[in-house]
C-alpha cells in the first residue's frame, strides 16, 4: 500500500521545540507568559499594526466571545454564512440565539450579498433586527467584504468575521482577519498554521482585547479574593501552545507560498481534463489557498472519484456541507438560491498541505488523470 496522502497535515518549521522548552526551562507551564505575548504580538505585525489580538484556545472559542462581545443574548437572531464548516454557527447556538443562513454566491462562494440584503430586510419585517453578521472567508477565498460591509453598514449591525480559513490571504491587499468589527483566527491541526489546537480574537481596540482576555480567564474582578460580577469562560491559550504559534509565524509565507503552488501545479496539470474547473481568484483578492477545491460535473462522479483517490490511499473531501442542509439546522431559518447546495454535491477538496512533496502531488494527479482515463 502507498503512503498515506492526507488533505492538510500540520507543518512544523523546526523553531517550535525552541519556543516550547524555553516555556519549560523558565517553568511558564501556564495559561499566560512571553510566548502568548509573543504569539500574540507576532499576529498583530504581520496583520496590521493598528489591532489588538487575544490568543484563546480554539477558533470556536474565539467566535463565542466574539459573540458575547457584539452582546448577543438569548432569542436574538444571529446572520451567518450557511457554506462553512459547523464551529461558525454553533456558538450562535450556545447562547440561545437563532442562527439564520446565508447562501452563497459563485465568485467566491462566500455569503451572497443579495440573499444577505433580503434576509435582513425580512427579519426587520418579522419584528428582529439581526444582531450580528458571521461572514466567513472559505477555504481562504476572501468573500466580498466591500458589499458585504456595505449592506452590514446600512442596517448598523456589526460583522464577525469567521477568518479561520484564511490567515494570509487578503482583499484590496488588505490582511484577511482585519475586515470584521471583530474577527477570529484558528490554529487547529490542519490549518494553514497550527498550534496543535488553538485560536484567536482580533479586535479593533484594546479595550474589546481586554475584555476579551478577561472573559477568557474566568471574569475575575479587580480584588485579592476570588470575586465575579460576569460569567466567565477558560478560553485562555497556553504559553506551550503559543510557543507552537511563535515558531509557525516564522514560516507563515512560505505556508501560503507552497499551498499556492499545489494550487497552480493542479491547475495546470488538470485543465487538460473538461470535466474539472476551478474557483478563479476574482481581481483584488489574494487566496491562500489553504485547500485546493475543484468542481465536478456531479454528485456521482465527485464522490467516485473521491472513492477512487481513497483506494490509493489519498484522502480528499467533500466541500463544506452547508449548514442548511444539516439535520441539527433543518427547522432553522435559511435564505437560499441553490448555489451552495450545488457546490456542495459537485464540489472536492484535494490534498492541498504545505509540506506535500512533488512524489506526492504527482501521484494525486496521476490518479485524478487515471480515473477521468477508465471512466
Ligand atoms: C476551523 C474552523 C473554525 C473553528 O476553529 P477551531 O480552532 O477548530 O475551533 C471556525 N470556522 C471555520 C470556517 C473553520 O474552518
Amino acid at each position: 500500500m502507498n503512503t498515506k496522502i492526507w488533505l492538510s497535515s500540520p507543518h512544523m518549521s523546526g523553531k517550535e521545540q525552541y519556543y516550547v522548552k524555553e516555556a519549560f526551562d523558565t517553568n511558564w507551564v501556564a495559561p499566560l507568559g512571553p510566548n502568548v505575548n509573543g504569539f500574540e504580538n507576532d499576529l498583530k505585525q504581520y496583520l496590521d499594526q493598528n489591532i489588538y489580538v487575544a490568543a484563546l484556545v480554539s477558533g470556536t472559542a474565539a467566535l463565542h466571545l466574539g459573540l458575547i462581545l457584539l452582546g448577543v443574548e438569548k432569542d436574538d437572531e444571529v446572520i451567518c454564512q450557511s457554506k462553512t464548516f459547523s464551529a461558525s454557527a454553533n456558538p450562535i447556538v450556545y447562547l440561545g440565539a437563532t442562527p439564520i443562513f446565508i447562501d452563497s454566491e459563485k465568485d467566491t462562494w462566500n455569503m451572497c450579498p443579495e440573499q444577505l440584503e433580503i434576509a435582513i430586510k425580512d427579519r426587520i419585517s418579522k419584528g428582529k433586527k439581526p444582531k450580528a453578521i458571521v461572514a466567513v472567508h472559505l477555504y481562504g477565498m476572501p468573500y466580498k467584504v466591500d458589499d458585504i460591509r456595505q449592506i452590514a453598514n446600512k442596517y448598523d449591525i456589526p460583522i464577525l468575521e469567521d477568518s479561520a480559513e484564511s490567515l494570509g490571504s487578503t482583499y484590496k491587499n488588505q490582511k484577511c482577519g482585519t475586515f470584521g468589527d471583530l474577527a477570529i483566527l484558528s490554529f487547529n491541526g490542519n490549518k494553514i498554521i497550527t498550534t496543535s489546537g488553538g485560536g484567536a480574537l482580533v479586535t479593533n481596540t484594546k479595550i474589546l482585547k481586554e475584555k476579551a482576555v478577561f472573559l477568557s480567564t474566568q471574569a475575575r474582578d479587580n480584588a485579592p479574593h476570588y470575586q465575579h460580577s460576569e460569567i466567565g469562560y477558560n478560553y485562555r491559550m497556553s504559553n506551550i501552545v503559543a510557543g507552537i504559534g511563535r515558531g509557525q509565524m516564522t514560516i507563515l509565507d512560505s505556508h501560503v507560498n507552497k499551498r499556492r503552488s499545489n494550487h497552480e501545479f493542479y491547475k495546470e496539470v488538470l485543465s487538460q481534463i473538461s470535466e474539472i474547473r476551478f474557483l478563479e481568484e476574482p481581481t483584488e483578492m489574494f487566496s491562500n489557498r489553504w485547500l485546493t477545491c475543484i468542481q465536478l460535473p456531479s454528485y456521482k462522479i465527485r464522490e467516485e472519484l473521491r472513492e477512487f483517490l481513497l483506494k490509493d490511499n489519498i484522502e480528499s473531501r467533500p466541500v463544506w456541507k452547508p449548514m442548511h442542509l444539516q439535520p441539527i439546522f433543518k427547522d432553522t431559518p435559511s435564505y437560499i438560491n441553490g448555489i451552495s447546495e450545488d457546490l456542495f454535491n459537485k464540489g472536492l477538496c484535494l490534498p492541498s498541505g504545505s509540506n506535500l512533496t512533488e512524489n506526492e502531488l504527482n501521484r494525486v494527479v496521476f490518479g485524478i488523470k487515471t480515473y477521468f482515463a477508465e471512466c
